[in-house]
């Protein structure tokens, strides 16, 4: 297979989610779910560029990132090696903008910009439905950024998308507020469970789980709401099971929401397993004296100004 000498560089995206509700245990330890994605204008940028030997080396100056073979770049270009049987070398250079462990599937985004970009760069004509698939093995939020799209219904454990094309108009700009502290994706579905499994009401964990305790709107509604009203959609419409387990563990998660609650913004969530958390604004110029005023009080926590894109 031909491929090009000149580097190409790539763009990844975060996401975050609107709602995400976990559904049962699977046999295979994953959760099935349902989750309203919205990919957001925070990027990683990843440069591929072609070497003389067969090795795949990754270079990325954010200590947090490991450089080896768990690195999500170096699995999603291994794996398309490994499909179409290429012995072709490859340097991956991260730029890091996306916060680590995050909950805004930074790896995941990378991962799949690697497939993407990969699928042009060795000639490949992969569709996104296959790509997508090769992308489902490398983790459960990567096929939503294969789908290239601003607004998709994750389900079964995260990898089933359905894009929603119709809502490409809807136009919604965030806060985004990553506090510093990495979390463990696998820890907070580990600590989920436990607290599930002990059917204990008085555990502030599982009141927190509002799934368990009050009507949760489906997803669904949330659909002909954005469509309908943009950003004054019903703030109930907003969903995370896994909130109160991380603010649990992670007291600041909560910090930053009445942060975000007490300069007037009313329509406040978690992303994913978190710990970022974002805030729906009525408008760009809201957005941005928001994030002015936020980093002024808070200087240890990263604030971005973001829209769905
Ligand atoms: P998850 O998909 O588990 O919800 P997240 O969005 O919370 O993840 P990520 O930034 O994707 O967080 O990082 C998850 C883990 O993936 C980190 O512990 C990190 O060590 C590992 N990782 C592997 N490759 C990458 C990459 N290219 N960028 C960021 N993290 C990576």
């Amino acid at each position: 297979m031909e491929s090009r000498n000149k580097p190409l560089v790539i763009r990844s995206f975060a996401k975050i989610n609107l709602y995400l509700r976990l559904l049962n245990r699977r046999r295979d330890n994953f959760h099935n779910l349902k989750t309203l994605f919205a990919r957001i204008g925070l990027y990683d940028t990843i440069i591929l560029k072609r070497r003389k030997d067969s090795r795949i080396r990754i270079k990325c100056s954010d200590r947090r990132v490991p450089k080896g073979k768990s690195n999500l770049c170096f699995r999603a270009a291994d794996l398309l090696r490994q499909e179409f049987k290429l012995k072709c070398g490859l340097d991956i250079e991260i730029k890091k903008r996306i916060p680590v462990g995050a909950g805004l599937g930074g790896g995941s985004s990378d991962a799949a910009g690697v497939l993407l970009g990969l699928n042009k760069y060795w000639g490949l004509h992969l569709s996104r439905v296959r790509l997508a698939a090769l992308g489902a093995r490398l983790g459960s939020d990567v096929p939503f950024f294969i789908h290239d799209v601003k607004f998709a219904l994750g389900t079964q454990r995260g990898e089933k998308i359905k894009p929603l094309v119709y809502l490409n108009n809807v136009k919604l700009w965030f806060i985004l507020v990553y506090p510093g502290v990495k979390v463990s994706t696998p820890l907070i579905y580990r600590k989920y469970d436990f607290c599930l499994s002990r059917q204990s009401p008085v555990s502030p964990c599982f009141k927190g789980i509002s799934g368990l305790t009050r009507q949760v709107p489906d997803v669904k509604i949330f659909f002909p709401e954005l469509l309908k009203n943009g950003h004054s959609f019903d703030p109930k419409c907003l969903f995370n099971d896994l909130e109160a387990v991380t603010s649990t563990l992670y007291p600041v998660v909560n910090r930053v929401k009445n942060a975000l609650l007490a300069i007037g913004l009313k329509k406040v969530m978690m992303s994913g397993s978190g710990p970022a958390v974002f805030a729906v604004c009525g408008s760009r110029s809201q957005a941005r004296d928001s994030s002015a005023r936020l980093r002024k009080e808070h200087k240890s926590w990263q604030v971005f100004l973001v829209s769905a894109v």
